[in-house]
């Protein structure tokens, strides 16, 4: 059933031939498998498309593919909403509803892999998880997905190619890196100090900077990983050439890359975008000290890029 489900991508009891028909019978009328529901899909100019799923209890979450040249990206919630408060970001302003169970989490990556007929060992696939949610506050599940998607008798992915990224819950990370399946690990950094990430990111009075500093320096990486953090850059708020020496310094002693990402707008956010120029004058000060690279925003005119996710209906917003 293991291979048929995850490996075969079986999607119905009864179609599991290497199971006797009475078996397949009696089982389906106690339980049942099956992927998601669609109940939207947004198609982005860029090629980005965002997925509404539906879930058993009624409830959607969202689900991105991000195709390019050779190597696609999707991008899956851990839970519907996300209860981590994040001032720039839409997701936060849904609340949480709930965390997803592990089967929630590997079905949408099945989903999308079955829309586009995508194949573990012949197209090149990133799982991130980086949808919504905060997927250290759903660690048991999060692992369990983790560990189907990564066995080469299960869905098969490779786990290097498969990241969870965490606003900054201390233990959790402590925790993720005594297992021994695990994805690899990205911090949403978004500021260059405590009071500054304080603001930002309201979490952080729970568990501070300094404490994620020295969680990240603990972190057991392994011979081929290096520890990522994003960088949402904010105009005039966490953009300037001090945050990014800050920066730099702060990350100075850990085998780290930096993603910058400039804002992502929505309705309510009350933070703007900086100019290209910002983002490269930022981006070439850290990369002094460490590697640093500009993330490309993917799917902005339908709400599928970072910070976007609210399960937005309407299928297009006007880019200025
Ligand atoms: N809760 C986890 C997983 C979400 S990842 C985490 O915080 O890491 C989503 C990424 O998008 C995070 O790095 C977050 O900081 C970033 N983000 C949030 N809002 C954004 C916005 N409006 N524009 C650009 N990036 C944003």
């Amino acid at each position: 059933m293991y291979d048929a489900v995850y490996r075969q991508k079986v999607t119905d009891l009864l179609q599991i031939t290497s199971l006797p028909i009475t078996l397949r019978n009696e089982l389906g009328s106690r339980h049942s498998i099956g992927l998601p529901a669609l109940s939207g899909e947004y198609r982005s100019v860029d090629g980005t498309r965002r997925y509404l799923l539906g879930l058993e209890d009624g409830r959607t979450v969202e689900t991105v593919l991000m195709p390019e040249d050779g190597r696609d990206t999707i991008c899956i919630s851990s839970q519907v909403g996300c209860p981590v408060n994040c001032q720039f970001c839409l997701t936060a302003l849904m609340g949480l509803e709930r965390s997803l169970t592990a089967g929630e989490i590997v079905g949408q990556v099945l989903f999308v892999m079955k829309a586009h007929e995508l194949t573990t060992g012949v197209d090149r696939l990133n799982i991130v998880m980086m949808g919504m949610g905060e997927p250290l506050l759903n660690l048991p599940n999060v692992l369990k997905a983790t560990r189907i998607l990564a066995d080469p008798d299960g869905v098969g992915l490779p786990v290097r190619r498969i990241t969870v990224s965490t606003a900054g819950i201390v233990p959790k990370i402590e925790e993720l890196g005594r297992e021994p399946i695990r994805p690899k690990l990205a911090i949403s950094l978004n500021a260059s100090n405590e009071e500054q990430r304080r603001e930002l990111m309201p979490i952080t009075r729970k568990y501070s900077l300094k404490d994620l500093l020295d969680a990240c320096k603990a972190y057991p990486l392994r011979s081929w990983e290096k520890l990522t953090f994003e960088y949402v850059l904010l105009k005039g708020v966490n953009d300037t050439d001090a945050d990014a020496r800050r920066v730099a310094k702060l990350l100075a002693n850990l085998n780290a890359k930096v993603n910058l990402i400039a804002l992502n707008p929505g309705p309510g956010i009350t933070f703007e975008t900086p100019e290209p120029e910002r983002v490269h004058a930022f981006q070439s000060i850290v990369r002094r000290s460490l590697p640093c690279f500009v993330r490309k925003p993917r799917g902005l005119d339908i709400f599928a890029a970072c910070g976007q996710l609210k399960r937005q209906e309407v299928p297009t917003i006007e880019l200025v």
